[in-house]
């Protein structure tokens, strides 16, 4: 028999997130990528661009190998490659493929020239507002405009720029002042691609002709202080497993490597078969909840590689085989993550391998 372990992925989930997010940007008349990247945050590419495939504008990821297997699957949908390409081979694939390359620096703009694709390539060009990760500043524009004027090689061009603390106290306004000033050098009507999860939710006047949702679609929160829930989002991946043993153990004695948690009353602990070699964080303290037989409790003492343990003693009817849900129905992935002093992109996309994945609809 496995172990009892298993992730299951909520399709019907991922299509309503979807939804909410297409509704909250179409009233900017804006269409949504589905960021897809580092494999559906965890939830699987190909099983997540499925369940998309008749309602999705487009698809946001990262490499050109996970593009061309989309494509190899019969999507036709655009695609857009977040970081853009890394050498000429993936230039010749956005070429044959239709893929639509972020360029983030002046070197890239002269491979696509000197690649002399058979059709002109379009482009989002990355512009650096204020994150300092990728892009072009402000004093690069427009020597960068007057290479894009002389060639041939570069059709159909978004401006697009990605927002360093629109879930936080800093929020947009300071880098929508730079990127204002930067859409001023080209074309008035130039596409526009700005807005993450957060800025759809929270600053929707940052909404222009396409929003690159992510987070929200796997029914997570960008945001520290609000749920997923009040956003009318859906968890998509739940985590669950079972209660393995159990231990009765008196005053003072210790749980698990390092006895970190000490009982300070008689106290009846579950063993669950899920630990850090799953993807649970193993910095998740005692006291982070979980869910056992449908009622909430919490962890107990250090998770180790394939345990960790859980506190049982007011759930006496709790007990080996009961089932326990690590996050995802019944408890949002956020609140493991908060307690665990990460954040829920983190889980997902740290859910191992050797999880069996169950795909439900509904
Ligand atoms: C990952 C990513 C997104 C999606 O961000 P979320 O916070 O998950 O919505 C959007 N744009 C870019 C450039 C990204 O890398």
């Amino acid at each position: 028999m496995p172990r009892p372990i298993e992730a299951r992925i909520d399709l019907a989930a991922l299509r309503h997130n979807y939804l909410v997010a297409k509704r909250l940007v179409a009233g900017q008349s804006a269409k949504a990528w589905a960021v897809v990247k580092a494999d559906a945050y965890g939830h699987g590419l190909l099983r997540s661009a499925k369940a998309l495939a008749d309602v999705v504008d487009g698809f946001a990821l990262l490499d050109v190998e996970a593009a061309v297997a989309l494509r190899d699957a019969g999507f036709r949908q655009p695609i857009l490659l977040l970081e853009g390409f890394f050498d000429a081979a993936d230039l010749a694939a956005c070429g044959e493929y239709a893929l639509i390359p972020s360029v983030h620096r002046s070197e890239q703009l002269q491979m696509i020239v000197a690649a002399a694709l058979p059709q002109p390539l379009p482009i989002y060009l990355k512009l650096n507002t204020g994150m300092n990760r990728l892009g072009f500043t402000l004093d690069q524009l427009p020597a960068v405009r007057n290479e894009l004027a002389q060639s041939t090689a570069i059709g159909a061009l978004t401006l697009m720029a990605h927002f360093a603390d629109a879930d936080g106290e800093r929020g947009v306004a300071w880098q929508l002042e730079t990127f204002n000033a930067m859409r001023a050098l080209w074309p008035a009507g130039t596409p526009v691609s700005l807005a993450n999860s957060a800025a759809i939710l929270r600053h929707p006047q940052t909404v222009h002709d396409w929003a690159r949702p992510g987070i929200m679609l796997y029914g997570a929160s960008p945001f520290a202080d609000q749920s997923a829930a009040s956003f009318d989002l859906k968890p998509v991946m739940t985590l669950s497993s079972r209660i393995l043993g159990v231990q009765q153990i008196g005053v003072g004695e210790r749980v698990g490597y390092g006895g970190t948690f000490i009982a300070q009353r008689p106290t009846r602990v579950g063993i669950v078969a899920c630990g850090y070699a799953d993807g649970y964080p193993r910095h998740a303290p005692s006291g982070t909840p979980i869910l056992v037989g449908g009622r909430r409790t919490t962890t107990l003492g250090r998770v180790s590689m394939d345990m960790l343990a859980c506190e049982l003693t007011d759930l006496p009817e709790a007990d080996v085989g009961s089932k326990v849900v690590l996050w995802g129905q019944g408890l949002p992935a956020d609140e493991v993550a908060a307690a665990a002093g990460t954040i829920s992109y983190e889980m997902f996309c740290a859910l191992a391998r050797r999880v069996p994945v169950i795909e439900v609809t509904g």
